[in-house]
């Protein structure tokens, strides 16, 4: 079991994670509301956790132009 995180927005895949001692309170996911946890967090069939993030790139456009938050997708 691996856990990867992909940017939600430009789909790069950002880090990978496969130690399974991590539990999801050290990635913060206790934080998050059930909503945005089936919203950000996918499971593949090889039993694989999928966590949708922001990358550094996607998340300084974000900054600069707020509204591409309405858009799942940003074209670079
Ligand atoms: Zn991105």
């Amino acid at each position: 079991m691996a856990i990867q995180y992909h940017c939600r927005h430009c789909g790069v895949q950002m880090g990978k994670l496969d130690n399974m001692s991590l539990h999801s309170e050290k990635l913060g996911l206790h934080k998050l509301t059930d909503q945005e946890r089936l919203d950000m967090v996918s499971y593949d069939t090889s039993g694989d956790i999928h966590i949708k993030a922001i990358c550094e790139d996607c998340h300084e456009s974000l900054e600069r132009n707020p509204d591409y938050y309405q858009n799942d997708y940003l074209i670079h």
